[in-house]
C-alpha cells in the first residue's frame, strides 16, 4: 500500500527505489520537468520528475508555484546536482490551482514589509516556514525543559479582574453597550452592570496567579497570550504576545538568576540540534540583510556563532547600582552620546542595556537589586530599604527578554508597600493571604517568547516572529 508520508521522511528514507506518494505545494517548476515541491515539514524542497510528453499544455501550465498538487511515483537516486533523491512522478493531480496571475508569493524576494501584509500567505515561503518551525519547538523545549524539571503547568487566566500589576496598559473586556451604558448615580459607567459584574481586562501577566500555584504546587509555570494596551510602536513590543512565567517556591533571587541561565541555555541548546538547517539558513539570511547596513550596525557574529556563546559563557551578574557606575564611566555617557539620562534611581533605556551587553560585557547580564520606585509593588524590599530583589536578563540585540524577582513574602512589608502605591488590599485579598497562610521565600520570571524567537532566528522585527502579528492599527487576519 502507498501510503502519504512527509517529505521529510521521503528525504531521510534509507530505502531507494520504493514507491512514493507526496502532497505539497510547488515552488519551481522549471523546464516543463522538474518540480520542487514542499509540504512544509522541512526546509528542503523534494525534487519531482514528470515526463511533459504525457500531459496537455493546459495541464502543464496548472503546476505553478503555490498549486497544491498529489504525485505517486518511484523514489530514485538522483543524478543532478542539489539533491540525493528525486521521484519520477508516475501520476500527477492538481489538487488546486494557484493563479500566476494574482498568486502574490512568487519564487523571488519579497520584502519582509510587503509579507506583513499577506501574513496568511508568507507561511509558504521558505524564510517563515523556518521561523515557525524553529518557534514550534522552542515552545516545545520549553516544555519539555520545565517537565523534565518537575515543574507543572499551570493554565491561568486571560481575563483578569486585577489591575494592579503595573505592568503596562490594559484591554478592557467589557459586554456593556458602548453607546448607551449604564450609568451610577454619580454619573459614572455602572460595571456592576458588565458581564462580570465588575471592570475586567486582559490579562497583561499570570504571574500572581501562578504564585498562588506555585505555594502550593513547588514549582510551577504559565506559558500563553498576554496583552498590553501601550501604544510601542517598537521592533521589540506587541500588544499580543507569548510569555513564559516560572514561579518556585523556596527559591532566592540567585535561584532564580541561575534557573533563568539554565532555562534559556537549554531551550537555545535544543533548537540548535533539532533545527540546525533553518538557523543555517536563518544565518544565511541573516548575512545576506545586513550586507546593506554599514559596518557598525551588523552583528559581530554570525547567527549559530552567537548562540553558541550564549551556551558556554556564563552570564555576567551586576548590580543596578554597579551598572550605572559603569555607565557614568563610559565613553558615550562621557561624549553626551546617551540620549536618556544615566542617574541612580532612574531606569535603564535601551541603549544603556544595549551598551553593557553588546560593548563593555559582551555577553548577556543580568542586572539585579534595583531601585524600588522604578519596580513593581510585589518585589522583596533589600534591608537597604531603597532596592529591590528584582533580576532583568539582558540579551545581546534585544535588550531585556526576561524580567522576574523574588517576591515580596512578608506580610507587613508588602501590606505597606500597597498602602504607599494607593493599591487597595481588598482588590487583591487572595494575594495577600499567601503572606498570612503559610508564606514562604519565592521567586519567578517572565520571558517575552516572541523576543526569544528573535534573538534565536535573528529576525529584526518581532512581527515577524509570531504568525499573525497584533500592533496598534493592526489587527488583521
Ligand atoms: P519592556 O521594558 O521591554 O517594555 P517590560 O519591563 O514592560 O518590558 P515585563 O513586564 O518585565 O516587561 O515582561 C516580561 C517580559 O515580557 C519582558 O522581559 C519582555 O521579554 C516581554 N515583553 C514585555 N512587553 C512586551 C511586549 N509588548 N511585546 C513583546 N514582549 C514583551
Ligand atoms: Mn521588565
Amino acid at each position: 500500500m502507498i501510503v502519504h508520508q512527509s517529505i521529510k521522511e521521503i528525504l531521510s528514507s534509507e530505502k531507494l527505489n520504493i514507491p512514493v506518494k507526496v502532497r505539497g505545494w510547488v515552488k519551481t517548476f522549471r523546464n516543463d520537468r522538474f518540480i520542487a515541491l514542499n509540504d512544509g515539514s522541512t526546509l528542503q524542497h523534494l525534487q519531482l520528475v514528470i515526463d511533459p510528453e504525457k500531459y496537455s499544455e493546459d495541464f502543464l501550465k496548472k503546476i505553478s508555484t503555490g498549486a497544491a498538487i498529489e504525485a505517486e511515483g518511484e523514489l530514485v537516486e538522483s543524478l543532478g546536482k542539489g539533491q540525493k533523491v528525486e521521484v519520477q512522478v508516475e501520476k500527477l493531480k492538481i489538487l488546486g490551482e494557484a493563479d500566476p496571475e494574482t498568486y502574490p508569493v512568487q519564487p523571488k524576494r519579497h520584502t519582509l514589509e510587503f509579507l506583513r501584509e499577506i501574513a496568511h500567505l508568507r507561511p509558504r515561503t521558505n524564510l517563515f516556514g523556518a521561523i515557525m518551525r524553529v518557534r514550534s519547538d522552542l515552545a516545545f523545549a520549553i516544555h519539555e525543559y520545565f517537565h523534565q524539571n518537575d515543574f507543572f503547568y499551570i493554565h491561568t487566566p486571560i481575563i483578569t479582574a486585577i489591575d494592579a500589576e503595573g505592568a503596562g496598559q490594559m484591554f478592557q473586556v467589557t459586554t456593556l453597550d458602548l453607546k448607551n451604558p449604564p450609568l451610577t448615580e454619580e454619573g459614572e459607567i455602572d460595571y456592576k452592570k458588565d458581564f462580570f459584574g465588575r471592570k475586567a481586562n486582559l490579562t497583561v501577566s499570570g504571574q500572581l496567579e501562578a504564585e498562588t500555584y506555585a505555594m502550593a504546587l513547588g514549582k510551577v509555570y504559565t506559558f500563553g497570550p498576554t496583552f498590553r494596551a501601550e501604544n510601542s510602536n517598537t521592533t521589540r513590543h506587541l500588544a499580543e504576545f507569548w510569555m513564559v512565567e516560572p514561579e518556585v517556591a523556596f527559591l532566592d533571587l540567585d535561584g532564580n538568576m541561575d534557573l533563568a541561565e539554565d532555562f534559556v541555555k537549554y531551550i537555545i541548546g535544543y533548537v540548535m540540534k533539532s533545527r540546525a538547517g533553518e538557523l543555517e539558513f536563518l544565518e544565511k539570511r541573516l548575512l545576506q540583510e545586513e550586507k546593506s547596513l554599514p559596518a557598525n550596525k551588523r552583528s559581530d557574529m554570525p547567527l549559530r556563532e552567537k548562540l553558541q556563546f550564549i551556551l558556554e559563557n556564563q552570564f555576567v551578574r551586576i548590580s543596578y547600582t554597579e551598572a550605572i557606575e559603569i555607565l557614568k564611566q563610559s565613553k558615550p555617557y562621557k561624549k553626551k552620546k546617551f540620549q536618556f539620562p544615566v542617574e541612580w534611581g532612574v531606569d535603564l533605556q535601551s541603549e544603556h542595556e544595549r551598551y553593557l551587553v553588546e560593548k563593555h560585557f559582551k555577553s548577556p547580564v543580568i542586572i539585579y537589586d534595583y531601585p524600588a520606585d522604578i519596580k513593581a509593588f510585589y518585589m522583596r524590599l533589600n534591608p537597604d530599604g531603597k532596592t529591590v530583589r528584582a533580576m532583568d536578563v539582558l540579551f545581546p540585540g534585544i535588550g531585556e527578554i526576561i524580567g522576574g524577582s523574588q517576591r515580596e513574602e512578608r506580610l507587613d512589608v508588602l501590606l505597606e508597600k500597597m498602602k504607599k502605591l494607593g493599591i487597595d488590599e481588598k482588590d487583591l485579598w487572595w494575594y495577600v493571604d499567601l503572606r498570612k497562610y503559610g508564606t514562604a521565600v519565592h521567586s519567578g520570571f517572565g520571558l517575552g517568547f516572541e523576543r526569544m524567537v528573535q534573538f534565536v532566528t535573528g529576525m529584526s522585527n518581532i512581527r515577524d516572529v509570531i504568525p499573525f502579528p497584533r500592533t496598534p492599527k493592526h489587527a488583521d487576519f
